[in-house]
C-alpha cells in the first residue's frame, strides 16, 4: 500500500525526509546525474523564478512514510504546459504499480492547472537510435505504457538528434494531451520546445542546436507517431475528481453529541455539527480521517494541571443529565479554593452560563484529539485541514473554562505546531478569542489575532480591546480588532485584508483559523450581517496566502445557515489555495 502526496518544500521534518529519499532514488536510478543537479531539488521547490518553472514534487509513500517513488513536474503558467522531468520508483519497487499511480497523479495535476498538456522525454525504441537490444526493450515498454494514455512521440522533427554526435539513445519528445483532443499549433509548440531546451538543458544545449531543433518543427498542427503498441485505442481518461492529497482533511468529533445541555437557550447544541456535515457531504472537497488518541500532556502544555485534573474529576462524579453551574467566584481569595468540588467550579470559570456535566470532559477531550490529528496531517503534508468539533474552545484560558468552551483546542494545536515553526492563530469568530490571547500573551512565536464585536457590548466583555498587545517578549504579538455593532461583509473584508498583511509579514510556518460562523446575519449571539458570499470571499482571501492551514470550528449558532456558510467558506479556502 502506498499513498501519493505533494511535497511543497523542505520546511517540516516529514517533507525534509521525503526530499532526502527522493535524492537517494535519483542517485540510484540516474547514475549519470551530477551531484549539483541532485542537490538543487529543495531550491527548485522554493524558487520557481530562478528556474523559470514551478516545480511540483509528488512522492509515493508506504504506510511508514518511506518514499517508494516520485515524480517531478515542471509547470509553465504563461505558456500553459507541463513538463515531466522525472518519474521513478525506488529500485526495489519497480513494477509495483507506483509508476502508473504517479503518472496518473501527474496527469490530474496538469489538467487542474489548465495546461495544453504534458510533455516529457522518452528514450527511443528505434534500432537506429537505440543500439543495445536490452535497453531498447525497456524503452519500448515505457513507450507502450504511455501509449495507453494516448501519449505518443512527436513525429517529423529533429528532436531526437544527439547533442554529441554518435551518442546513443537520444530521447523522443512525447506529448500527452490529457484526453483534451488538442491540436498543437506549430508556433505554440516551437515556443514550448525552446522553453524546455533552454531551461531544462541550460548550459548543455548550444544555442545553434536549440535553433536547429526548434526550426525542425514544421507540421501545423504538429503530427504524432502512429500508435505502435496499442492497436485498439482505448485511451485511459484523466480522473477529474479532486485528488486526495489536494482535499481538505476533515476531522469530526465523533463523540460530540454526548455533550448535550438540554436547557432552553443553550444554543451550543449537537445539531450544529450535523447541519454543517450535511452541507459538506455535498462537496468533494474533503477527505475524512478518524481521530487518533493523544496523551494528556498535550493539553497540559497550554492548560493548568490543577484545572485539567479538577475538570476531569468533577465531570466523572456527576450523574448523567446533571448540570452544575458555577455560582461562587474567588475574586478576593484565589489562594484558597473551596474544598467542595461542585462549589469550586467558579474557581476555574469566567461566567455563569457554561455548565459542567458528566460528558463535558469526554467531549472536550475528543475535540482535542481531533485538532491534534488534523495538525499531524498538516505536518504529514496536507495543506488544509478542518477540525469540525464541539464544544468550541477559544474562550478557554490557561486555567479557566467559559463561553461554552472547556479546552482551547486551537491553542493546543498551536502549541504542538509551534515546535516545528511559527504559528498564527487568526480568530474570525464574532466573539473575542480571549483564551489563546491569554495563553500566548507573553510569546512571540505564536501570533494571536482576533476580529470581533467590541467588548463594550459583546462577550466576553472583559477582554478584546485594541490596546491589549502582549507582554514581555510577546509585546506586539497579540492583535485585537474590535468592531462596532453593525458590520457588513464589505467592511469585514476590508478589515481582514489589512490583518492578512500582518499575518504575511510574520512569516508563519502554519496558520490556524478559529472559525466562528456567528458573524452571520441573524446569528442569535451576534449583531453582524455576513452572508454566504462573504464567507466564500473570506475563505478565498485566507486560502490565497497558501500557508498550511488548520481550521478549527468555534462558534456559529443559526443552524438554518451554518452549513451553507461553512460550505462557502471552504469552497473559497480551497480555490484560494489551489486555483488562483
Ligand atoms: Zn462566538
Amino acid at each position: 500500500m502506498f499513498r501519493i502526496r505533494r511535497v511543497y518544500d523542505d520546511e517540516t521534518p516529514a517533507d525534509k525526509d521525503a526530499i532526502t529519499e527522493v535524492q537517494d532514488i535519483l542517485r540510484a536510478q540516474f547514475p549519470g546525474l551530477s551531484k549539483g543537479d541532485i542537490a538543487k531539488l529543495p531550491d527548485q521547490l522554493r524558487n520557481p523564478l530562478k528556474y523559470r518553472f514551478r516545480s511540483i514534487l509528488f512522492v509515493a509513500e508506504d504506510s511508514k512514510g518511506h518514499v517508494d517513488g516520485f515524480a517531478l513536474l515542471f509547470h509553465e503558467p504563461v505558456l500553459k504546459f507541463c513538463y515531466l522531468d522525472y518519474i521513478s520508483a525506488a529500485k526495489q519497487k519497480t513494477g509495483s504499480g507506483i509508476g502508473g499511480a504517479l503518472y496518473e497523479r501527474v496527469r490530474e495535476e496538469a489538467l487542474y492547472l489548465n495546461t495544453l498538456g504534458l510533455f516529457f522525454e522518452c528514450l527511443p525504441d528505434d534500432p537506429k537510435l537505440s543500439r543495445d537490444p536490452e535497453i531498447r526493450k525497456q524503452n519500448a515498454a515505457r513507450l507502450r505504457f504511455y501509449e495507453r494514455y494516448g501519449a505518443r512521440p512527436i513525429a517529423n522533427t529533429a528532436y531526437e538528434t544527439p547533442v554529441k554526435l554518435g551518442d546513443d539513445n537520444p530521447p523522443y519528445l512525447v506529448y500527452d494531451d490529457l484526453g483534451q483532443d488538442i491540436e498543437l499549433p506549430c508556433e505554440t509548440t516551437r515556443t514550448i520546445v525552446r522553453a524546455i531546451l533552454e531551461r531544462k538543458y541550460k548550459g548543455v544545449c548550444p544555442p545553434g542546436y536549440v535553433d536547429m531543433i526548434v526550426e525542425s518543427f514544421t507540421d501545423d498542427p504538429v503530427k504524432f507517431r502512429e500508435p505502435k503498441y496499442i492497436k485498439k485505442q482505448a485511451v485511459i481518461p484523466v480522473r477529474r475528481y479532486i485528488p486526495v492529497d489536494k482535499r481538505i482533511v476533515l476531522l469530526v468529533n465523533d463523540r460530540h453529541a454526548i455533550h448535550h445541555v438540554e436547557e432552553r437557550g443553550y444554543v451550543e447544541s449537537p445539531v450544529r455539527i450535523d447541519s454543517i456535515l450535511e452541507e459538506l457531504e455535498n462537496t468533494e472537497l474533503f477527505h475524512k480521517v478518524a481521530p487518533r488518541h493523544f496523551a494528556e500532556s498535550y493539553i497540559k502544555a497550554v492548560h493548568d494541571h490543577k484545572f485539567l485534573d479538577y475538570f476531569k474529576t468533577v465531570c466523572a462524579n456527576l450523574e448523567p443529565g446533571q448540570s452544575i453551574y458555577p455560582y461562587v467566584f474567588p475574586i478576593r481569595n484565589v489562594a484558597r479554593p473551596p474544598k467542595v468540588l461542585l462549589i469550586r467550579a467558579g474557581y476555574y470559570c469566567i461566567d455563569t452560563f457554561t455548565p459542567i456535566n458528566r460528558n463535558a470532559y469526554l467531549a472536550a477531550r475528543r475535540a482535542v484529539d481531533c485538532v491534534l490529528t488534523a495538525a499531524e496531517q498538516i505536518l504529514g503534508g496536507y495543506r488544509l485541514a478542518y477540525a469540525l468539533i464541539r464544544p468550541p474552545g477559544h474562550h478557554a484560558e490557561r486555567r479557566a473554562f467559559g463561553g461554552f468552551c472547556y479546552f482551547n483546542s486551537a491553542a493546543v494545536a498551536a502549541q504542538y505546531l509551534s515546535t516545528y515553526g511559527k504559528v498564527v492563530i487568526l480568530d474570525i469568530d464574532y466573539h473575542h478569542g480571549n483564551g489563546q490571547q491569554q495563553i500566548f500573551y507573553e510569546r512571540s512565536d505564536v501570533l494571536t489575532i482576533s476580529i470581533h464585536g467590541h467588548p463594550s457590548f459583546a462577550y466576553p466583555y472583559f477582554s478584546g480591546f485594541a490596546d491589549e498587545k502582549g507582554e514581555g517578549t510577546g509585546r506586539g504579538y497579540n492583535v485585537n480588532v474590535p468592531l462596532s455593532e453593525n458590520v457588513d461583509g464589505e467592511q469585514y473584508q476590508r478589515t481582514l485584508e489589512k490583518l492578512l498583511g500582518r499575518v504575511v509579514r510574520f512569516h508563519p510556518r502554519f496558520l490556524i483559523v478559529a472559525l466562528g460562523l456567528d458573524t452571520a446575519k441573524e446569528d442569535p449571539t451576534g449583531t453582524w450581517s455576513l452572508e454566504a458570499k462573504d464567507f466564500e470571499a473570506i475563505g478565498r482571501m485566507i486560502g490565497s496566502l497558501r500557508f498550511p492551514t488548520l481550521v478549527v470550528q468555534e462558534g456559529g449558532y443559526d443552524t438554518r445557515v451554518l452549513g451553507i456558510n461553512a460550505r462557502h467558506f471552504f469552497d473559497g479556502l480551497w480555490s484560494g489555495t489551489y486555483t488562483l
